[in-house]
């Protein structure tokens, strides 16, 4: 799951429909996506 950040208010939304990509709270449509999980562990041989 992917969350999204409103780059017009700053509300984080972690909840989006298919097809309806808007702020909850100012209803912009500009929304940044971030990643929840970048670090990667691995392991060297
Ligand atoms: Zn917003």
């Amino acid at each position: 799951m992917a969350s999204y950040r409103c780059a017009k208010c700053g509300e984080i939304v972690s909840e989006l429909q298919p097809g309806q990509i808007r702020c909850p709270s100012c209803a912009s449509k500009i929304l940044h996506k971030l990643r929840e999980n970048v670090a990667k562990e691995v392991k060297a041989r």
